[in-house]
């Protein structure tokens, strides 16, 4: 039975019985990989899987009797782990698969907001746009949701690498006009930040789509593979940590999370929220 519950990451982690933050060695639901790694993992065939067998044996390791709460803490910062899911009762429901990533928060809400201030935020600095003249543009541009107007864009959040104030459709109809609004100034031929935001329109057209064939999602993986460890290159962290955050790396899992349950689209949070 193909059966799946999506949400936002930290409230799908909470009903999955997973740590709801990023603050724990293994901050993705689906594999193992540290943190550490991430910077340089970038196919999934590279990461080794969670699986139900596992799974149970990492909660019979946290709700073990006799343990200190400090060593059941411990070993959910290790696994990720703290509880077990209610949806665990369920015999065909497989907690480490069935909790799937959904394009809205995923993408509009979490990579391209993020990608779109480091990309802004490297040609602000290299003064290769003007910028009122973009937040000008954009106010005229009906973009494909033309219900849905992106506010202009600020600068003062660029240049702090914040996230930027907009709303997930806002966002979705933002990306859509860029690369019109930006051709002025840039081209994927010759500027390497906008060539990777335009990788990225690419990967999110591709999860849109209403069916997919094997050779489809192998293209959409090398895709992501390029994208991300391209991203690394372009935006080095420069602290300690990882240049790519959980959902650069939840990416990863799309073209497997599809071949289980078919397009992303039919289990889009839109719909419910
Ligand atoms: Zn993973």
């Amino acid at each position: 039975m193909k059966v799946n519950f999506v949400g936002h990451k930290p409230a799908s982690n909470w009903v999955a019985g997973f740590k709801e933050s990023a603050s724990t060695k293994k901050p993705c639901r689906f594999c193992y990989i540290e943190n550490t790694d991430m910077e340089n993992v970038h196919h999934g065939i590279d990461c080794s899987m969670r699986s139900k067998e596992s799974h149970t044996k990492d909660l019979e390791d946290v709700l073990k009797t006799g343990i200190t709460k400090q060593c059941r803490r411990n070993l959910s910062m290790k696994t990720g782990v703290v509880v077990e899911s209610i949806f665990s009762q369920l015999s065909y429901f497989d907690v480490t698969k069935c909790f799937v990533s959904d394009n809205m928060h995923l993408l509009d809400e979490g990579i391209e907001n993020l990608e779109v201030r480091k990309m802004f935020n490297k040609l602000l600095t290299n003064e290769m746009v003007d910028f009122d003249k973009i937040n000008a543009k954009l106010s005229n541009v009906i973009p494909q949701r033309e219900f849905t107007r992106p506010p202009p864009l600020r600068k003062d959040e660029i240049l702090a690498l914040t996230k930027l104030s907009m709303s997930t459709s806002e966002m979705a109809a933002l990306i859509s006009i860029l690369p019109l609004v930006l051709s002025e100034y840039v081209s994927s031929t010759d500027n390497a930040y906008f060539a990777n935001f335009f990788l990225l329109l690419e990967i999110v057209s591709s999860l849109q789509c209403y069916s997919f064939a094997e050779k489809d999602l192998l293209e959409l993986e090398m895709k992501i593979k390029i994208h991300n460890s391209t991203f690394v290159s372009l935006y080095p962290k420069e602290d300690s940590g990882s240049a790519i955050t959980p959902k650069l790396h939840a990416l990863l899992h799309m073209t497997e999370q599809i071949r289980m349950f078919g397009p992303p689209r039919y289990s889009v949070c839109y719909r419910y929220e």
